[in-house]
């Protein structure tokens, strides 16, 4: 599953976007949406990886059987999307780049599982390393 939100973090990079790449699937594996963050590709500041594959997955009844991939820890804002729908699960690629809302989470009762993902970590360090200025503005710094 974390194949498919590294996928989608590649994709955002060669558009020019900040690479981070997330997908919903239920729990027995049927992904039913992905994205990646689109700040810079759509100059709009609330298009999250997971806010991204959120909306492509569509309407649902209720998400506790779903689970959200992302090559990052959720930002607070992602965090909070995961809350208001009580989704089930979130996968992580790494927390390395960015600890974001999942301790949070985790207290409230959401299953996190935390892969510390070589390749992820690589992935965003390098675009941050030559993109300070772009990560800085994604992060609210
Ligand atoms: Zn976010």
């Amino acid at each position: 599953m974390l194949g498919v939100a590294y996928e989608e973090a590649l994709e955002g990079l060669r558009e020019g976007g900040i690479p981070i790449g997330a997908a919903l699937f239920t729990r027995d594996g049927d992904l039913l949406g992905a994205g990646h963050n689109r700040r810079v590709q759509e100059d709009d500041a609330s298009v999250h990886a997971e806010t991204d594959a959120f909306r492509r997955a569509g309407r649902r009844r209720d998400y506790p059987d779903t689970v959200m991939v992302t090559t990052l820890s959720p930002c607070w804002y992602c965090s909070g999307l995961v809350r208001q729908f009580n989704i089930g699960a979130v996968v992580i690629g790494e927390a390395e780049n960015f600890h974001g809302g999942h301790d949070w989470l985790e207290e409230l009762g959401v299953e996190i599982v935390l892969l510390d993902d070589v390749t992820c970590q690589e992935l965003l360090g390098t675009f941050i390393a030559e993109h300070p200025e772009l990560w800085n503005e994604d992060i609210g710094l």
